[in-house]
């Protein structure tokens, strides 16, 4: 089955996938390919300058969604990444707009990298309200950490679709397992 998450909530699946930490590859690595990135989704103007701190901004706010994602495939969330969400979302000062049609919108004010994170807190928060957000999950094997959305119907999945990760956890829980006979 897909890994997708619905709406806005892909982008932002898409946007901490862009760091691969098992190949060590990430195509967000420098100010230039976060603008190039942002502006091939539509989200920045094309040649939108991206300023070094709001490039160590965004990779920052890509770790705490990260960590946040495995506290919906373990237990809890983890009170550090709680803290660098929040410290993060306080500047992009998000604000409730209603549209011409009547209906409302999370809007960021600030900068142009504001606005990008503006959207993807805005999906977060969305997600929370219709259920989708504890779906969205870092797969459980610390070596992947891949972000899917689980589709299951009892939120049941611990990690993702690489069948490597299935297998490297189920033959880590036999060894366990073994070890305590
Ligand atoms: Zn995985």
């Amino acid at each position: 089955m897909s890994s997708a998450a619905p709406g806005d909530l892909e982008l932002l699946r898409q946007f901490v996938n862009t760091v691969d930490p098992d190949e060590h590859t990430d195509a967000l690595d420098t100010p230039e390919h976060l603008g190039a990135w942002l502006s091939d989704r539509g989200l920045l103007a094309t040649g939108t300058h991206v300023a070094s701190e709001d490039h160590t901004r965004a990779l920052r706010f890509r770790k705490s969604v990260r960590d946040l994602a495995l506290g919906n495939s373990d237990s809890a969330p983890d009170p550090q990444a709680i803290l660098s969400f929040n410290e993060l979302a306080e500047p992009t000062r998000l604000v409730l707009q209603l549209g011409g049609d009547g209906s409302a919108a999370l809007v960021a004010e600030g900068s142009d990298l504001d606005r990008v994170l503006g959207r993807l807190l805005a999906s977060i928060y969305i997600a929370m309200i219709d259920g989708n957000w504890q779906r969205l999950k870092a797969c459980s094997n610390d070596t992947c950490r891949w972000l899917y959305f689980d589709h299951s119907k009892n939120r049941s999945k611990k990690w993702c679709t690489m069948e490597s990760c299935g297998n490297v956890i189920n033959a880590r829980a036999y060894r366990e397992r073994r070890r305590e006979v």
